[in-house]
């Protein structure tokens, strides 16, 4: 079956997403647009997953439970997880592999924490938006570990991005997937790019605010519409 999707979203955890990016208004957003599944990657976090997961589980819509990590190359890299707590088990991992900086919120933003409810329960203390000090192979190799999966994101940005830090794709980490901006300069990129000639692309908004949410059009075909599928998909033990 076409399911459409965004897997590319950031919750105003993130300290550069707009404080209207709540639980409630990110769901509401992805049902509008007539979205089927969506993925919250928070940088370096996944503490405002469980308000997501129950808000989403509440309304009908599948949230992918994800975290956008940054490795030690400083290259963006998303992690999707069939259930909630693999995902939360690697926001403990990453967390643990911050560096010991506080957000300063009246610079960088705030870092909120909501309940289901959108009301903010805490803010995250740690500034969210840095490198870990990760390997690209070893966030690859933990969200394996976990049961999840992981691909290289927006691979045709100028910063932060595989191609952009490293030059090319890394012979030592096997992904068939790789993220691509969803715009037409996007795809123009992947398109003439040889080292992306074997890969399958997903197409995210990465969004910081409501308004840059996909609407429905990027789609992929599953068999079933579950969280399990997409990890298959994106692995491809389909
Ligand atoms: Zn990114
Ligand atoms: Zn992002």
């Amino acid at each position: 079956m076409n399911c459409y999707y965004d897997f590319h979203i950031h919750s105003a955890l993130s300290p550069c997403a707009e404080e209207e990016m709540t639980p409630n208004n990110i769901v509401n957003m992805g049902l509008v647009n007539g979205l089927d599944m969506i993925a919250v990657t928070d940088h370096n976090s996944a503490r405002n997953l469980p308000a997501i997961w129950q808000c989403a589980a509440d309304k009908g819509l599948l949230l992918v439970p994800g975290i956008e990590v940054e490795s030690i190359e400083e290259v963006h890299i998303s992690c999707l997880f069939p259930q909630l707590e693999a995902a939360e088990e690697m926001g403990r991992f990453v967390g643990a592999h911050l560096p010991p900086i506080n957000n300063k919120a009246e610079i960088f933003g705030p870092q909120y924490i909501f309940d289901a409810h959108d009301r903010i329960t805490g803010e995250e203390e740690r500034l969210l938006l840095v490198s870990t000090d990760l390997t690209a192979e070893r966030v690859f190799q933990t969200a394996l570990s976990l049961s999840g999966c992981a691909y290289f994101s927006h691979v045709d940005r100028d910063s932060y991005s595989v191609l952009s830090a490293l030059g090319t794709m890394p012979a030592d980490i096997q992904t068939s997937v790789v993220e691509v901006s969803d715009s037409q300069a996007g795809r123009q990129f992947a398109k003439g790019r040889k080292d992306l000639a074997d890969k399958r692309f997903l197409y995210s908004s990465d969004c910081h605010r409501l308004s840059e949410m996909s609407k429905r059009k990027n789609k992929i075909d599953l068999p079933q519409m579950t969280t399990q599928e997409v990890i298959n998909w994106i692995k491809d033990m389909r």
